[in-house]
């Protein structure tokens, strides 16, 4: 699959393990989900731009290397919301924007209802988040809005992604990179994944 990374450490992978298991109560989900997107950050940013800045060791003056851009995350919500300060923990210079995104549970079309982004969002690296890519309607509706707003530089993260949703997404936004922890078989009649999770954000928020 082009332009999609499946991000498949061994510890990333054992704590998806830990997530995906029902018994798993809304503590640990967003304790384990929290740990998965700190994890994540490190090869979705690996290819990021860096740029020369002068530093003072104790012992003598070197240039060192910062990121190049400053970073937006963007998540989706409300289950975006429980990647965010797994995220934050290793970009706490980040600002956050939150495009609302829901899906109609009858016509599995994405509804926006919800917008706020930092004025200068397309000077900045976008890292746009969601746990799960199902049918790819939201992930493709928040692209198309950050596009509108000017963003060029801009990563899908999510933890599960359907194969359906990737090739959704895909085919509008081919351009746009997909990060995942795995692709699983197939989206169920009503648009959830198999084998899946359930509802991340039901599981995140305990609701
Ligand atoms: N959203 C979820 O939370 N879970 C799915 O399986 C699909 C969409």
């Amino acid at each position: 699959m082009q332009n999609v990374f499946v991000i498949d450490h061994p510890v990333v992978q054992t704590k998806l393990t830990e997530l995906r298991d029902f018994s798993s109560d809304h503590r640990k989900f967003r304790a384990l989900l929290d740990e998965i997107a700190m994890l994540m950050v490190y090869e979705v940013t690996r290819d990021w731009p860096t740029k020369p800045k002068p530093t003072q060791t104790p012992l003598e003056p070197m240039i060192g290397q910062v990121l190049a851009r400053q970073v937006t995350l963007v998540p989706i919500l409300r289950a975006g919301l429980g990647m965010a300060d797994g995220v934050l923990r290793v970009l706490p210079d980040a600002r956050l924007g939150h495009l609302g995104v829901y899906r109609d549970e009858k016509t599995l079309e994405p509804v926006s209802y919800y917008q706020k982004l930092p004025p200068d969002i397309a000077q900045t690296e976008v890292l746009l988040i969601d746990p799960m890519l199902a049918t790819g309607g939201s992930g493709s509706a928040a692209i198309t809005f950050l596009k509108k707003a000017g963003v060029v530089a801009m990563k899908f993260v999510c933890l599960v992604a359907a194969p359906e949703g990737i090739e959704a997404l895909h085919r509008i936004h081919p351009e746009v990179p997909i990060y995942c922890a795995a692709v699983d078989r197939e989206l169920n009649n009503k648009g959830y994944i198999l084998p899946g999770l359930g509802d991340a954000g039901d599981r995140i928020f305990g609701t």
